[in-house]
């Protein structure tokens, strides 16, 4: 039996560890070839890579930082050499720096803003260049509830993850007539290293507010971008869709 995205390349941002490893390897299982883009951790992400060949799939490593244009426009044309073009981009990598804005140094702000929302730019641009040469596309973006609702003590985080939902509506509107669609997945709380680090009197007030009465798990997020980088989400754009468990 065919998969899903057969043919199709993928590339996930920050996919050597939680949420971007279970869309590595959802999108995989579903026949995708995968581009592995990662920071650091090169053992991480060799695992990543290991578990998509014991699926059975393609997966491909590219270190680089995605806030770092040549980095990116580098790690494109690599990708385009050795797999073929894109066809399918989660904009996933992102970072914290939690502090309150007056203790918040400059380098805080701008290391968040410019992995959060300048990585998802460059990464962007780059992908629409194949993409519009094939009239077809996917760009999923991962925002946050914060970006939604604001944070105290993530105005950093926050404005950047409001910034890619307005950036993901913007190119929306720029690219639909050439049958690529664009949309962000807004995650509540989801069990990954990003997390781990919360004190466990935050984790019991978020836990608390969640009518699911669970945190998320990085393939609840996963399970949405495969739905909508397929077919059956031809028609979705510009939308904005929580992975919260109904948080209130
Ligand atoms: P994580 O810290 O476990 O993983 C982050 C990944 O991003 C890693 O693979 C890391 O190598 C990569 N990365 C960091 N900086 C990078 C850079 N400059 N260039 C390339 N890669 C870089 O984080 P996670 O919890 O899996 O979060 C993934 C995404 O989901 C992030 O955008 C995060 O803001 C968002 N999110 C997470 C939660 C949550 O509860 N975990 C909630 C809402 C949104």
């Amino acid at each position: 039996m065919s998969k899903e995205f057969e043919g199709k390349v993928a590339l996930i941002t920050g996919a050597s560890r939680g949420i971007g490893k279970a869309i590595a390897i959802k999108l995989a299982s579903l026949g995708a070839k995968v581009i592995i883009n990662y920071l650091q951790q090169d053992d991480k992400a060799q695992q990543v890579l290991n578990e998509v060949s014991a699926l059975g799939g393609m997966a491909l490593l590219k270190k680089a930082d995605v806030s770092d244009s040549a980095a990116v426009k580098t790690m494109f044309s690599e990708v385009k050499n050795e797999l073929g073009k894109v066809d399918i981009l989660v904009n996933n990598a992102g970072i914290t720096r939690d502090t309150f804005l007056l203790r918040m140094p400059d380098n805080d702000w701008d290391a968040v803003i410019n992995t959060n929302l300048r990585g998802v730019y460059l990464c962007t641009k780059q992908a629409l260049r194949s993409m519009i040469e094939k009239s077809w596309g996917r760009i999923i973006n991962i925002t946050s509830l914060a970006g939604l609702l604001g944070n105290a003590g993530q105005s950093n985080y926050s404005a950047a993850k409001a910034g890619i939902i307005a950036f993901t509506k913007s190119i929306a509107r720029e690219v639909g007539a050439l049958n690529i669609t664009v949309n962000a997945i807004a995650p509540g709380f989801i069990v990954t290293d990003m997390t781990d680090k919360l004190p466990a009197e935050t984790k019991d007030l978020i836990l608390s507010r969640i009518p699911l009465k669970r945190f998320g798990t990085p393939e609840d997020v996963a399970n949405l971008v495969a739905f909508l980088a397929s077919e059956q989400a031809s028609y979705i754009t510009a939308q904005v869709i929580g992975v919260d468990g109904g948080v209130v």
